[in-house]
């Protein structure tokens, strides 16, 4: 009598092995054999200094496929001359245990040098919905993030791609990107990811000091109330911006880079709540720029 064969089960000590890639060629490879076994793939480009908000991203993403490729790559081309490219957090070997937890089954993490070789020159704009909001303080960046992600996203060739509402206009300028350009994948827009006081979680939060940190979910309780009041009453859209930025300053923010309400789909401010709309904020603690938004749920 032959012994009987131990079943084959994963244990609880077995983790599943996360395949790490950093060649286009490599990353093809993987992602043909997925395709083969007619596997949906699905894909969370990141810049790492992962968080909860990234960790709900892959949560998404597995929901609606069967493998999950991430990517972590900071994209020097959406940050501007002084900006913080050369500080943006990286923690590489805590991003790569977290997405082990996450048992997702492909990091990508290309080079500078293997996005943007030797003579690259081609760029990519979004119009205007790339216009306004952020960009008026940040006018290169939707161009970086639009010639990034088209890049990944025909590196990858994923079936569904997902990004997290915490940077709304980034999504709408994708969702046109993909659209215009008839790339053939699903973008998926996901809920944004907060810690208990209410403060949208995000790499950049590293940068506040004790006290910065203390007064940074007020950027969320003043939209919050502005979106409320919208949803409840008719008031002047304008004597209520002003309102929410007299309030934001009392509370503690250095300046206001924007506060406004815009509709959901174009991004263009309006002066009424009769549509889908979300209020926008950016301010500052000293050098570090916060942003967040919040739909106006109107009560029917
Ligand atoms: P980043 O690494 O900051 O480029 O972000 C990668 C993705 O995570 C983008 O789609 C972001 O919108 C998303 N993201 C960042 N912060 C959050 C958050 N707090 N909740 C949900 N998604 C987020």
């Amino acid at each position: 009598m032959f012994a009987k064969k131990a079943p084959m089960v994963l244990s609880h000590t077995q983790e599943k092995t996360l395949r790490q890639v950093t060649s286009i060629e490599a990353l093809r490879k993987e992602v043909a054999l997925f395709h083969a076994k007619k596997k949906k793939v699905g894909f969370v480009p990141t810049m790492g200094a992962l968080h909860a908000g990234h960790l709900s991203l892959i949560d998404t993403a597995k929901k609606q496929a069967d493998i999950v490729v991430v990517s972590i790559f900071v994209n020097p081309t959406q940050f501007g001359a002084n900006e913080d490219f050369s500080v943006y957090p990286r923690q590489l070997e805590k991003d790569i245990s977290l997405l082990k937890e996450k048992e997702i089954d492909l990091l990508y993490q290309p080079s500078v040098e293997t996005m943007y070789p030797p003579g690259f020159s081609t760029s990519v704009s979004v119009g205007p919905v790339s216009k306004g909001l952020c960009s008026d303080t940040r006018p290169t960046f939707f161009d970086g993030v639009a010639l990034i992600v088209a890049k990944l996203l025909n590196q990858v060739q994923p079936d569904v791609a997902v990004f997290g509402e915490k940077d709304f206009q980034q999504l709408c300028v994708i969702q046109r990107l993909v659209t215009d350009l008839d790339l053939p994948v699903k973008i998926v827009g996901a809920p944004t990811i907060r810690e208990d006081d209410g403060l949208a979680m995000s790499s950049r939060n590293a940068y506040l000091d004790e006290e910065q940190r203390r007064i940074a979910p007020e950027l969320y309780a003043v939209l919050k109330e502005i979106s409320g009041m919208l949803a409840t009453t008719d008031p002047s859209i304008d004597e209520l911006i002003a309102w929410g930025e007299r309030e934001l300053l009392e509370r503690g923010f250095d300046s206001i880079d924007y506060l406004t309400v815009c509709d959901a789909k174009s991004l263009k401010e309006v002066n009424d709540t009769k549509r889908p709309v979300r209020v926008f904020g950016a301010a500052y603690l000293g050098e570090t720029r916060l942003i967040d938004n919040v739909a106006v749920k109107h009560k029917s």
